[in-house]
């Protein structure tokens, strides 16, 4: 049942929109092979590097200790993309399973491409097709409209539609990003990530979110998601799970440009999230900080959550989960990364 009975030192649980999971062993990699010098580069020499490394033990732990970092920021309800080439059947339950345990609310999405094939299409598309059919709660993902074909564009919107979930989409996130291919398919319950060569008339239908650091650290531009006329929401796209961290540099970034921005306008991008995740207002998060205000946030750093209620159990106590042990899930997410660095250093 929503909870709207806040104290002024709390909030519902945070939503993340945009995530992927399978990126939280990244830290450390070994570097790629040459420097990357553009968006592409970055897709080819490091993202699509690792999860081509990727085996289901990989992503159960790096989806447990992206689920703990979650928790420990205040954020319960996780939207994710994931894409493993090399282990792609039962992944997304993997996942889901890893989540469970931590408590945290996960929407899963396998992100179907043709850069493996049309068997690695079917393969993607198959995955998500048995998630959903297993009552498992999640969207239909696809990479890309650049990295797929028409076809199977049109399957992933069909299947979308015939569970009623939509579909989650990187769109225009770098110049080489065409979207064109998109036109005619999408719906409301589509997630359209990114959106920062997009047109301000693109005529996408869904919620678009936006992923100001990750963007940033792409070197890709700036969305100006007020240009849109699509509801926003905000995601981090890899990048841990801190969504007022996220909100902060939503905020400055949005500055940047025009300075009489105000913070009601992230934050109401925040409020997106139970748009798209309303079982997050079910969960209470108490916190660090007396008076949970845009304006005031937008200039607080290190806010952080003191008791994380999930559905009315308690998660997170005095900042300690409650139904796992951290230190033991950042042990093994660590001797995780070590296997997985190895296998990098193989291909
Ligand atoms: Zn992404």
């Amino acid at each position: 049942m929503a909870v709207t009975n806040l104290a002024s030192n709390q909030t519902n649980g945070l939503v993340c929109a945009h995530n992927h999971f399978y990126s939280a062993l990244a830290r450390g990699m070994p570097a790629p092979p040459r420097t990357p010098t553009e968006f592409n580069e970055i897709l080819e020499l490091v993202w699509w590097r690792l999860d081509m490394a990727l085996d289901l033990d990989l992503i159960y732990h790096s989806a447990k200790l992206s689920a703990l970092t979650a928790l420990e920021a205040g954020c319960t309800a996780v939207i994710d993309h994931h894409e493993s080439p090399n282990a792609i059947d039962g992944s997304l339950s993997i996942i889901a399973d890893a989540c469970a345990e931590v408590g945290v609310r996960v929407n899963c999405a396998y992100g179907i491409t043709d850069r493996h094939g049309p068997q690695g299409a079917a393969a993607g598309l198959a995955e998500n097709d048995r998630f959903l059919s297993a009552g498992g709660n999640g969207k239909v993902g696809l990479h890309a409209a650049f990295t797929c074909e028409p076809d199977t564009i049109a399957a992933a919107a069909e299947m979308g539609r015939k569970h009623g979930v939509g579909v989650h989409v990187h769109v225009a996130e770098g110049p080489a990003d065409t979207w064109q291919m998109l036109t005619g398919h999408t719906d409301d319950d589509w997630l359209i990530i990114h959106g920062v060569h997009l047109p301000d008339d693109h005529g996408l239908s869904g919620t678009m979110v936006h992923n100001p650091r990750s963007n940033m650290n792409n070197g890709v531009g700036y969305a100006r998601p007020t240009r849109f006329s699509n509801p926003i929401a905000l995601g981090t796209d890899g990048i841990g799970a801190d969504m007022l961290d996220e909100f902060r540099v939503a905020f400055v970034r949005a500055r940047e440009v025009d300075v009489t921005t105000t913070p009601d306008v992230m934050w109401g991008w925040l409020e997106t999230g139970y748009e798209l995740f309303p079982e997050a207002r079910n969960d209470v998060v108490t916190w660090n900080y007396d008076v949970m205000d845009p304006w005031r946030l937008a200039y607080t750093t290190a806010v952080a959550p003191q008791r994380v209620e999930v559905d009315g159990q308690v998660l997170l106590n005095n900042g300690v989960p409650t139904m796992v042990d951290a230190a033991e899930i950042k042990a093994k997410a660590s001797e995780a990364a070590t296997k997985l660095f190895a296998k990098l250093n193989e291909l």
